[in-house]
């Protein structure tokens, strides 16, 4: 048995073993993945849509900050207040500070991955304010006192029944295994908690700079109340999110939307673009938006880990990672998991807080080829790996780089360079060693400790090779 002392490991062989995660993780990845592939039938449209949405968020970063300024010019004229934070300290302040500001003690929440990010709900609990989740499956993980596991399906992790526990436990309902009964209670609740905000948040799927339009995408209508109902909202979003044209939202919601879920499009996509006007009926009296960087201005001045900002947040790596589907999500201990996790976390938290992250993938390509936006994610990982080793961390784009570096490695990786390039003592080493193959060990943990450790041939592959020559 292996002990170890590193969490992301502890957390995975722990993961692995609990059939019961292991068993709602696989139906749910199952589903989700046949969903997908239905949804892109015609796999030559699905490559050209691909090639358009990666050309679409590409377009959008090489100009981002000049349509930083142009988004933030045009809200502003529409009447909403933009606030820039550096740091996930920052967003927070600011947020707490509207919060006061307007005296406020409840905000209901639309699905935020940022807000996650920035461990919203914990800060604004700390002032006094309560921050109450509208979306069905982050309703859920709230309840249960967990954080997401996935990012566009938060509680995937549990199953019918655990739900069905859970909100007789916490909510006293009838327990009844039953998807829409469960609905409907929640519902009920949903909508008082809607009603006695003080404060809507929301998170931000495009903001579109030409027309200062912020979009947000989903299915319960929550995101719908959450942005109309209370009088102030807050919405907010990654710097990297932005697009120059509304015609590019088009083929970046088609590509969301089905390698997310396998809809063709989602039931609402709503389109903020201000307050209320003083002949509207509806809407905030005060709109806010929220423009975080941690870490994306760092990502942006590489030209290879600049990739990482196309992301769409559609989850589709997620889902189709041998990895992931095997642990799930609570395993990798960030806010983003699975493959998008391994590439973006390292830049938000450091390589020395992540180190585990991009080592953790067997590289087998499948979340590159489902990606919507064309993202090489394993040359990222390769990439950070390297960064992780890097040998000088002050000329590294990445946080942290370096952590993985050992005072003997420089050193044996010159006796290596130095053994392979001289012929004559190439041939000696290889010769010793293999004379001295019967040192072996038995195990080489923890490699074998999960795997038969292969049989050294008896004779080499030169002594083989030559033997044969002579037959
Ligand atoms: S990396 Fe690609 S597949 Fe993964 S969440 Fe982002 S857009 Fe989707």
């Amino acid at each position: 048995m292996n002990t170890t002392t590193d969490p992301f490991q502890e957390r995975s062989e722990a993961a692995v073993k609990d059939k019961k995660l292991r068993a709602n993780f696989l139906s749910a990845m199952n589903g989700l993945m046949e969903k997908r592939d239905l949804a892109f039938d015609d796999k030559t449209q699905l490559e050209a849509l691909r090639i358009l949405g990666a050309q679409v968020r590409q377009n959008s970063l090489v100009k981002l900050p000049e349509l930083l300024v142009e988004l933030e010019t045009k809200l502003i004229q529409k009447g909403v207040q933009v606030h820039w934070a550096q740091t996930p300290t920052e967003a927070v302040d600011i947020i707490q500070s509207i919060t006061l500001k307007e005296k406020a003690t409840k905000i209901i929440k639309g699905k935020s991955m940022v807000s996650e990010e920035i461990h919203l709900n914990d800060k604004m609990e700390q002032i006094g304010v309560e921050c109450l989740e509208s979306d069905l499956g982050e309703y859920i993980v709230q309840l249960a006192k967990e954080t997401p596991s996935h990012i566009v399906m938060p509680a995937i992790h549990k199953n019918t029944a655990e739900i069905a526990d859970l909100l007789h436990e916490k909510t006293g309902i009838e327990r009844k295994e039953d998807a829409l009964y469960m609905t409907e209670q929640a519902r009920l609740q949903l909508r008082q908690n809607f009603m006695e905000a003080d404060i809507g948040l929301s998170g931000v799927n495009f903001a579109v700079a030409e027309t200062g339009t912020l979009c947000l995408v989903e299915n319960e209508g929550n995101g719908r109340l959450t942005t109309t109902v209370p009088k102030t909202h807050i919405a907010i979003m990654g710097i990297e999110k932005v697009v120059e044209k509304l015609e590019d939202t088009a083929p970046l919601l088609s590509l969301l939307t089905r390698s997310a879920t396998g809809q063709p499009i989602t039931t609402y996509f709503n389109m903020i673009s201000g307050p209320r006007k003083e002949d509207e009926l509806d809407g905030p009296e005060s709109v806010h938006l929220v423009l975080l960087d941690h870490g994306r201005t760092q990502m942006y001045q590489d030209d290879e880990l600049l990739d990482t900002l196309r992301c769409i947040r559609c989850a589709a790596c997620m889902n189709h990672c041998p990895v992931y589907t095997r642990i799930g999500g609570h395993a990798y201990g960030f806010t983003y998991p699975g493959p998008i996790g391994k590439i973006l976390m390292p830049h938000l938290e450091g390589l020395d807080e992540t180190q585990s992250l991009p080592t953790a993938s067997s590289l087998c390509g499948a979340c590159a080829e489902v990606c919507p936006v064309k993202i090489p994610i394993p040359d990222l990982l390769v990439r950070l790996r390297e960064e992780a080793n890097h040998p000088n961390a002050q000329s590294s784009n990445v946080k942290g780089a370096g952590v993985k570096r050992r005072g003997m490695e420089p050193v044996i990786w010159s006796m290596w360079r130095w053994w392979h390039q001289g012929g004559t003592r190439y041939r000696l080493m290889t010769t010793t060693l293999s004379r001295l193959r019967f040192l072996q060990p038995g195990t080489l943990s923890p490699w074998t400790n999960t795997r038969t450790l292969p049989k050294l041939a008896k004779k080499t592959f030169h002594q083989q090779m030559n033997a044969r020559a002579k037959k």
